[in-house]
């Protein structure tokens, strides 16, 4: 019976007036501080008659009240309910219905809209947070006990509800236990090697898993230090990494600070280790970050639903364009469309098992019966290949999959070779209703500055050689951006819809 948060402060540094977070405005919060605001926190659910296993939703900015918010619902055995700032109010009322919180924690300015989509659902109440830690939360806390004795939980018992990042279609409700967490936390902990002396570049938002588990439950297991932003920026980040070991980034962090001239190597001598994860790192990035800075880029791969599935080593080659391997106690294998196991150098849709991966997506029975196969196998929908040393590399969703008269392409593979021509920066592949081919393969091109758009003819003569037929793209589009969400993640569902009558 082990509470994520016990384990967690089991390990928190003895001098408890140690830092655990280090603000941008020049603020600390001790170890001790965490301690006694999630006690607070915990004791004014239980006074609100938040029960455990009920849902407490929060939408508000980065700050270091949300730590201690996300630590007081474990430790009342509420279940912590994190969603995107840039959820609008339809969005809010959505993941309010399915959900059903008992208690909703918003930004002061939207206090008004969504206490109108939180009361029908039977929020007991709906408190603010700011983004400078005023708002009636605090407010309510601040006659609350500094001590709380942490409930016991089960290991199935929950301790968060993420929604997926929304990528492939609706956002679905991924419910992750207290063991969930507690055992990648652990196990990733231990695999990149953290220190009570580490000091983490924390830049990421905390409504994911990126920023919220890997790297919070990361360091507070180690009792080390984060320098806590509230958003990324690129020239924050470069006068902060003299002073950081460990930076955790999704791949667009590592594109912005190749744009900084200032990012040296000498820059970077105190640092440690750079993982990157949430979306595909190109390999020109890692190779110009190897160059520019001589650290290699440690490169990883998870989702909401399993946490973190695969790592490239800490010690041993990271490998580019790869993810690495399966983490010690994940089993992944690839398998084909008929679920049966492929070998290394076969393409298929990868599936894992471990202590890490959650227990079903919130109140959807039939999609979580889908998604596990009998052995207790998830389908991550993912596409990947395993080489014959075990390193593990992602291809693309299996939704992304392009069927072009009867042949499959996986768009990887086609935006690999597209961004090797000259002056392209990125590019993605998309799949497009057509009248003979069922689908057809269009090119989305982002130039580099001053570089010549391409048309699809000179996409089609530099692939000639490369590529069949059927997998050249059939129509180019040059864009200023291509479309991300927060966690830089490619909008391709919103590419597909934008260019859908192309060929129609
Ligand atoms: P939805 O499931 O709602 O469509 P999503 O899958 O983008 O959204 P997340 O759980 O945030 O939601 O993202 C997990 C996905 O991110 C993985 O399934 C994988 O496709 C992608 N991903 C994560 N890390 C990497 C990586 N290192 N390389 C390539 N893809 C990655
Ligand atoms: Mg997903």
């Amino acid at each position: 019976m082990t509470n994520l948060y016990d384990a967690l402060s089991a390990r928190f540094p003895e001098d408890r007036s140690k830092t655990a977070l280090d603000l941008a405005d020049g603020r600390r919060i001790s170890y001790g501080g965490l301690e006694a605001a999630s006690a607070r926190i915990a004791n004014l659910l239980r006074r609100l008659g938040v029960a455990p296993g009920d849902r407490v939703m929060v939408q508000v900015d980065k700050s270091p009240e949300v730590v201690s918010l996300y630590l007081g619902c474990l430790r009342a055995g509420a279940v912590y309910l994190p969603i995107n700032t840039a959820y609008t109010r339809g969005e809010v009322a959505y993941f309010a219905g399915d959900s059903e919180p008992a208690l909703v924690i918003c930004q002061p300015a939207r206090l008004v809209e969504i206490e109108a989509v939180a009361q029908p659902v039977g929020a007991r109440a709906v408190l603010t947070l700011g983004a400078a830690g005023e708002g009636t939360l605090p407010e309510a806390v601040a006659a609350e006990s500094d001590s709380f004795e942490t409930l016991p939980r089960g290991p199935d018992d929950l301790a968060a509800i993420l929604y997926t990042s929304g990528t492939t279609g609706r956002s679905k409700g991924a419910m992750l236990s207290h063991d969930n967490l507690l055992s990648n936390a652990l196990t990733l902990h231990d695999y990149w090697g953290f220190r009570p002396d580490d000091v983490l570049l924390h830049a990421l938002p905390i409504f994911h898993t990126h920023g919220l588990f890997v790297a919070t439950n990361c360091a507070l297991l180690a009792g080390a230090t984060m320098l806590f932003q509230p958003k990324f920026d690129a020239a924050e980040a470069l006068r902060l990494l003299p002073r950081a070991t460990v930076m955790m980034g999704v791949p667009t962090f590592y594109v912005r600070l190749l744009e900084q001239e200032g990012l040296t190597e000498e820059l970077c001598r105190g640092m440690r280790l750079f993982i990157s994860g949430s979306a595909p790192l190109l390999v020109d990035t890692f190779e110009q970050f190897r160059q520019r800075t001589g650290h290699t880029i440690l490169e990883r791969y998870g989702m909401t639903e399993t946490n973190m599935n695969t790592s490239n080593p800490l010690d041993g080659e990271r490998r580019a364009g790869t993810v690495g391997f399966p983490l010690p106690g994940v089993s992944l294998r690839v398998v084909d469309d008929n679920a049966k196991s492929l070998p290394p150098g076969q393409i298929g849709v990868l599936e894992v098992k471990g202590p890490n991966v959650f227990k079903g997506y919130w109140r959807m029975l039939e999609k979580t019966a889908a998604e596990f196969r009998a052995d207790g196998f998830f389908i991550t929908g993912d596409v990947g290949v395993v080489d014959d040393r075990g390193y593990v590399s992602i291809v693309g969703r299996a939704k992304d999959l392009i069927i072009s008269g009867g042949f499959n392409i996986y768009p990887k593979e086609v935006e690999s070779l597209i961004d090797a021509i000259p002056g392209v920066e990125e590019s993605a592949v998309i799949g497009l209703p057509h009248p003979d081919f069922g689908e057809a393969v269009a090119a989305v091109v982002k130039m580099h500055p001053g570089a010549a758009p391409l048309d699809p003819a000179a996409v089609q003569a530099a692939l000639q050689d490369q590529l069949a037929r059927f997998k050249q793209p059939k129509a180019v589009f040059v864009v200023a951006e291509i479309p991300r969400n927060a966690m830089g993640k490619v909008q391709k569902a919103a590419l597909r819809a934008q260019y859908q009558n192309t060929f129609t």
